[in-house]
């Protein structure tokens, strides 16, 4: 579960996040919609502390997010205690990030091998198990730049899946795909939305929204305009810039 409370966020003289609260319950999905410069990356980017915030807290399954408390006030972790934290938070990026010069098993297998020091052969046995859960299962031993965008973001989602994380984040994962290609990494997340994992997803796909979301977040001007379930939010929208957008965008 995700507690964001009175997030602000300036970068330099732009206040980018202007007082966000959110709650996403574990096992939900929640889709972020809103327009580009609202600051739904910013947003997913605080969560693992990728982002320090100016002030507000964040916090994952009952953990504050890059501070500990000690009474009242906030102590910033140290960089490897943040690494940690993170491990236990999946990211999943616009443009794949896969290492290029490592296969797709080494990719997979790279985080769980360096940052949990499990053994070699069971984080292969269990990026192997992942490659099949995507789809991918005969592309082990190729490299990124031989697969489809479509199949490089399986393996970047079966990567982030290969750390076991509490959460998953994902900022737009279909937008740099050709539109062929949208569908089976839709799928894949959908999947795991069935499968009750807990997600935030910012993305442009309404029809997934309207399909796997339990919560549907408009943002606009670093805020959340409106949220709720995505009949009432993409159906019946309250507010005047939630129906801009959503005429714009469908
Ligand atoms: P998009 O839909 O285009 O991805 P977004 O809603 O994800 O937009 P953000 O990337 O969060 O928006 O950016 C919000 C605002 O903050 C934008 O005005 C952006 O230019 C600015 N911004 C983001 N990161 C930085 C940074 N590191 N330094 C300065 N400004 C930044
Ligand atoms: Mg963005």
């Amino acid at each position: 579960k995700v507690e964001i409370r009175s997030v602000h966020k300036t970068f330099g003289p732009l206040h980018v996040l202007r007082g966000i609260d959110l709650d996403v319950r574990a096992g939900e999905v929640t889709v972020v919609l809103g327009p580009s410069g609202s600051g739904k990356s910013t947003l997913l980017r605080t969560i693992n502390h990728l982002e320090k915030v100016d002030s507000g807290t964040v916090s994952v399954d009952g953990t504050l997010v890059g501070y500990r408390r000690s009474g009242n006030k906030l102590y910033e972790l140290r960089e490897r205690d943040v690494l940690k934290q993170r491990t236990r938070i999946g990211f999943v990026f616009q443009n794949f990030h896969l290492f290029p010069h490592l296969t797709v098993l080494e990719n997979i297998v790279e985080a769980p091998v360096s940052a949990l020091k499990r053994p070699r052969k069971e984080a292969e046995a269990a990026a192997r198990t992942l490659l099949e859960r995507v789809g991918l299962a005969d592309k082990a031993e190729a490299y990124p730049k031989q697969l489809s965008g479509g199949q490089q973001q399986r393996v970047a989602i079966a990567r982030a899946l290969a750390l076991e994380p509490g959460l998953l984040l994902f900022d737009e994962p279909t937008s740099a795909l050709d539109p062929e290609l949208v569908g089976e990494v839709l799928d894949v997340i959908k999947d795991l939305a069935a499968s009750g994992t807990t997600m935030i997803v910012v993305t442009h796909e309404i029809g997934f929204a309207r399909e796997v979301a339990d919560t549907v977040v408009f943002m606009d001007e670093g805020r959340i305009v409106e949220q709720g379930p995505p009949a009432e939010v993409l159906d019946s929208p309250r507010h005047e810039r939630t129906r801009a957008f959503l005429s714009k965008v469908l």
